[in-house]
C-alpha cells in the first residue's frame, strides 16, 4: 500500500516538452520508470554535475514516497561523447586516454568509481541499473539498422541522422530558445545543420582504442544513440520520465527524441515527461574541468565540509532555478544541517514507548502496516491535527513540482512542534528524510564539524587541549586557559565558548 494518503495531492511535474506543469500519470499502473543521462567518465564530476543526480534522486524518492514502484536507470557514458556538440570534435575519452597515455578502459573505470563515490557521499540512492554504454553496442547497431533506411545517410565520416525526416525536430529546444538549430555546420556534406552522427567511422589509417565493426564500417556509436538505446532496452518506450541537466534540452535530448520517433514510427518522444535541472554556477570559472583545481565534491570535503551540506544546499533551491555556489552559502547550509541534526538527536535519544494517553496521532487509513510495525505499537496511531497538517503540507510541497525548499521547512516545523510524542516525531522525521535524504538520524554533531584536510592539528589533540583548558578554568587559572586558547588559535582552532549550538570549537 502506498505511503501517500488517499487524499494526497497529485504529483505535478514541469514537463520541458510542453512547458507546462502536468499531473504524473504512470504508463504502467503503480510504476514509475525513469531514465537519467549519466556522466561522461573522462574526468572527475564537478559539483554542478552532481546537482543533476541529487535532483534525479529527489525525484525518485518522491515517486517512492507517492507509492510508485520505481525503476531508475542512470547510464555511464564511456564512449561517444565528443568534445564538440557539432560532431566535429574528438571522443572525450579517447582524448583523455591520449593525453594521459593510458588505456581508455582504465580511465573509464577510475572516473566511474570516483563518480560512484560522490553518489554515495551525497546519499543518492542506487538506481536499479547503471547502464554502461559500451555494454550496449550490439543493441545500438541493431537500433541504427532499424532507423537507417528511412532516416539516415552515410558520409565519409559515418552514418548521420537526417532531422528533416521526423516531425517537429527540436521542439524540446524551442521550448526555451531558438538556438537549437543555429549550430555551425561542422561536417561537410550534412544535409541539415542539425543532423548528427549515429555512427562515427574511424578515419582510415587510424585506430581508436574503442571501436567496433558495423554495417557502416569500423567505428563507434554516437552519444545520442546510446541513451535512446539504453532507455528502450531497460525501460521500454514510452517510459515515464527522462531527466538531465538543462544543457541537454538544446541538443542531446532533441536528438534522442528524433531517434525515438524514428524507431517507434511515431511522433511521440519516447518519454511522457522530460525534466531538466538548472545549472549550479560559479562566477570565477572553478566549475570548468579545464581550469586546474575545479569544484569537486572532494574539494569541499578537503576543506572540511560534510558532503550532505552540499546536498542540503541543492535542496534549498528549486531544481529549475539557477543556483550560485559560494563557500558562504555552503557554510550556511552546513549550519542549518547542524541545527537539524542537533534537534533530531535530542528527541531521538529519549524516545520512550508511547503511553495509552498519547495515541493521538496518524489516522489509521493514512499509514501502512510497515509504518505501524516500525513504531512498534500494536494499537492504532492517530496523528494529531497539527502533525497531520504538516504531513499534508510536506506531501503537497513535493507534489508541487518537487518543492524541496518548502519541504525542508516543514520538516523543521515538525522538529520544533510542541506536545508531540518523541516516538511519533522521530517516525515522521524519518519518513520525511527518506525523501530528502539528508541522513538526519544517522549524523552526529561531530560528523558535521568543519575539519579541513590540511589542518595542523588533529581532533584528538584539540580535545586534549580543551580538557586541559577546562581543568585550568575550574581552578580559576585564567592565564593558562588563555594561553591554551591562543595556542589553539595559532593552529587555526577557534574556541567557541557559549556557542548556542554547543560546537565548542571550529577548525579553519
Ligand atoms: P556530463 O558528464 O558532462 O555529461 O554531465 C553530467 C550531467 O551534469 C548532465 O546531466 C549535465 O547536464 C549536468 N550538468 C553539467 N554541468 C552542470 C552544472 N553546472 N549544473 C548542473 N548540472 C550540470
Ligand atoms: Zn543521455
Amino acid at each position: 500500500m502506498p505511503l501517500a494518503m488517499s487524499d494526497a495531492a497529485p504529483l505535478m511535474l514541469f514537463n520541458s516538452l510542453t512547458r507546462k506543469i502536468e499531473a504524473f500519470r504512470p504508463v504502467h499502473d503503480g510504476e514509475a520508470r525513469v531514465y537519467t543521462c549519466g556522466p561522461t567518465v573522462y574526468n572527475y564530476p564537478h559539483i554542478g554535475n552532481m546537482r543533476a543526480y541529487v535532483f534525479a534522486d529527489v525525484l525518485g524518492r518522491t515517486l517512492s514516497w507517492k507509492g510508485y514502484k520505481l525503476t531508475h536507470v542512470i547510464n555511464i557514458t564511456d564512449v561517444g561523447h565528443l568534445t564538440d556538440d557539432a560532431d566535429a570534435g574528438e571522443d572525450k575519452l579517447e582524448k583523455a586516454a591520449k593525453e594521459k597515455a593510458q588505456s581508455i578502459w582504465d580511465i573509464a573505470k577510475h572516473y566511474t568509481e570516483a563518480f560512484w563515490s560522490d553518489i554515495e557521499a551525497l546519499n543518492i540512492r542506487q538506481p536499479a541499473h547503471w547502464s554502461v554504454a559500451t555494454d550496449y553496442v550490439p543493441q545500438m547497431i541493431e537500433f541504427a539498422k532499424a532507423i537507417a533506411p528511412e532516416h539516415c545517410y552515410e558520409l565519409e565520416s559515418g552514418l548521420y541522422f537526417d532531422v528533416s525526416t521526423v516531425a517537429d525536430y527540436g521542439r524540446l529546444a524551442r521550448a526555451i530558445t531558438d538556438e537549437g538549430e543555429s549550430r555551425i555546420e561542422a561536417v561537410e556534406g550534412k544535409r541539415n545543420a542539425a543532423d548528427f552522427a549515429i555512427w562515427r567511422k574511424t578515419p582510415s589509417g587510424e585506430t581508436r582504442q574503442m571501436e567496433w565493426d558495423s554495417p557502416w564500417g569500423r567505428g563507434a556509436p554516437g552519444w545520442h544513440l546510446e541513451c535512446s538505446v539504453m532507455g528502450e532496452a531497460l525501460l521500454g518506450f514510452p517510459f515515464d520520465i527522462h531527466t538531465g541537466g538543462i544543457d541537454h534540452r538544446e541538443i542531446h535530448h532533441p536528438n534522442e527524441i528524433a531517434q525515438n520517433q524514428a524507431f517507434c514510427h511515431s511522433d511521440a518522444s519516447g518519454a511522457n515527461i522530460w525534466m531538466h535541472n538548472n545549472f549550479l554556477v560559479e562566477r570565477t570559472g572553478k566549475m570548468s574541468k579545464s581550469a586546474g583545481e575545479f569544484l569537486r565534491l572532494q574539494l569541499l570535503i578537503d576543506k572540511g565540509y560534510h558532503p550532505l551540506a552540499y546536498r542540503l544546499m541543492c535542496l534549498q533551491a528549486h531544481y529549475r532555478s539557477e543556483l550560485e555556489f559560494s563557500w558562504e552559502g555552503l557554510g550556511a547550509a552546513l549550519t542549518r544541517l547542524k541545527r537539524m541534526v542537533i534537534s533530531v538527536s535530542r528527541f531521538a535519544d529519549n524516545a520512550s514507548p508511547l503511553g495509552p494517553d498519547q495515541m493521538a496521532l496518524i489516522p489509521d487509513d493514512t499509514i501502512d502496516q510497515a509504518t505501524l510495525s516500525s513504531v512498534r505499537i500494536g494499537e492504532t496511531l492517530k496523528l494529531s491535527d497539527k502533525v497531520k497538517e504538516l504531513w499534508d503540507k510536506f506531501d503537497s510541497s513535493l507534489s508541487d513540482d518537487l518543492n524541496s525548499a518548502v519541504a525542508i521547512t516543514v520538516l523543521e516545523e515538525v522538529v520544533a512542534l510542541p506536545n508531540v510524542h518523541n516516538l511519533i516525531r522521530r517516525e515522521v522525521v524519518d519518513r520525511f528524510d527518506q525523501v530528502l535524504g539528508l541522513g538526519l538520524t544517522g549524523l552526529t554533531r561531530a560528523d558535521l564539524r568543519i575539519r579541513p584536510k590540511d589542518a595542523a592539528i588533529t581532533e584528538a589533540e584539540i580535545e586534549t587541549a580543551l580538557e586541559r583548558r577546562k581543568a585550568a578554568r575550574a581552578e580559576k587559572d585564567f592565564a593558562t586557559s588563555d594561553a591554551i586558547r591562543d595556542e589553539l588559535a595559532a593552529k587555526g582552532v577557534e574556541v567557541m565558548d557559549g556557542d548556542p549550538l554547543g560546537w565548542e570549537w571550529r577548525l579553519g
